[in-house]
């Protein structure tokens, strides 16, 4: 039997920074060394209780105190079912505006992450009416068949966008293959370069983003690069050092199970986790 301590170190600790605010501080720091711009994640989601979303909440609060105070570049990333979605709307709004308010005040970006394909309206509908243009950024995942209509409703908002393939269930919402999702992306990420002048493009594809920075020599727009604390690392800080804009998302807490699941998922097999956790990191 593996005990839950070694199986922590053993998958979470190349993608998790570790359990406390300061573990996020220290590694943002050493990503700012290299460049690159960090965006920090409380880990921890699909909340149905008051009392935890009330203490995620108040984690972010801290963990946006601590970006200001450690003068740190950072945004910060929420997931909408730890700020209340499944115990009420309001109850989200109401921590999201609270969080959006204290960003602000702070100078930080407020990310919007994006989870299963059911929460997806509402989160949509609650940015683009209150939180689009305020600083506030929104995840659009290309694996939802949705979400060409989405941009263009929040291109009319001004939205700022990370663009991303997706990580949550399959179903009849989203596409079902690779290459879909994948061709998908691509037309989502044309679409933001002729209709948006900031945006992020999330993803450890290559070839998605050799093509972006060749359609970038021609829009010239305001875009980022991120990728996940722990994978291609080296090629998120090589980019930074090219004058692209780069950002990596570090994830910090003790929640990590879900958060593991889907990278182990991603990384597809063994020999490529395994490369994963021996690589020598880039920061
Ligand atoms: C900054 C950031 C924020 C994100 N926010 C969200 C969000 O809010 N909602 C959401 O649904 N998803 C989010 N994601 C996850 C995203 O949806 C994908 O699941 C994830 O990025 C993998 O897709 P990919 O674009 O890298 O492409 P893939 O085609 O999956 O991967 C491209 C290549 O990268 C390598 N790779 C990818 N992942 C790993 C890994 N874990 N370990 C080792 N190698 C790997 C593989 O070699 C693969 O061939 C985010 C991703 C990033 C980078």
């Amino acid at each position: 039997m593996i005990d839950s301590g070694f199986a922590e170190r053993l998958f979470a600790g190349r993608w998790i920074a570790g359990p406390g605010i300061d573990d996020a501080v220290r590694e943002a720091k050493k990503f700012n060394r290299a460049g690159v711009k960090a965006i920090i994640n409380y880990l921890g989601e699909e909340f149905h209780s008051k009392e935890d979303v009330a203490e995620a909440t108040d984690v972010i609060m801290r963990a946006i105190s601590a970006i200001k105070a450690n003068r740190i570049k950072a945004d910060i990333s929420v997931k909408p079912t730890q700020l209340g979605l499944l115990v009420g709307k309001q109850v989200f709004l109401s921590n999201l505006r609270k969080l959006a308010r204290e960003a602000k005040k702070a100078g930080v970006f407020l990310w919007i992450d994006m989870e299963e394909p059911e929460t997806v309206d509402s989160v949509v509908d609650a940015y683009a009416s209150e939180f689009a243009g305020k600083e506030v950024g929104l995840c659009v995942q290309s694996y939802l068949r949705r979400s060409a209509e989405d941009l263009r409703l929040l291109a009319r908002h001004g939205a700022v966008v990370r663009l991303v393939k997706g990580a949550y269930s399959l179903s009849h919402a989203t596409y079902s293959t690779h290459e879909e999702i994948t061709r998908n992306y691509l037309l989502l990420m044309q679409y933001l370069f002729g209709h948006s002048k900031r945006f992020t493009l999330a993803t450890h594809d290559l070839d998605i983003i050799e093509k972006a920075l060749k359609l970038n020599a021609r829009y010239k727009r305001d875009v980022t690069y991120a990728m996940l604390k722990g994978v291609r690392n080296r090629y998120l800080k090589d980019l930074a050092a090219r004058g692209e804009n780069a950002s990596v998302y570090i994830p910090f807490g003790d929640k990590w199970v879900s958060y593991s699941y889907r990278r182990l998922r991603e990384a597809g097999h063994l020999s490529l986790i395994v490369k994963s956790l021996f690589e020598r990191q880039g920061v």
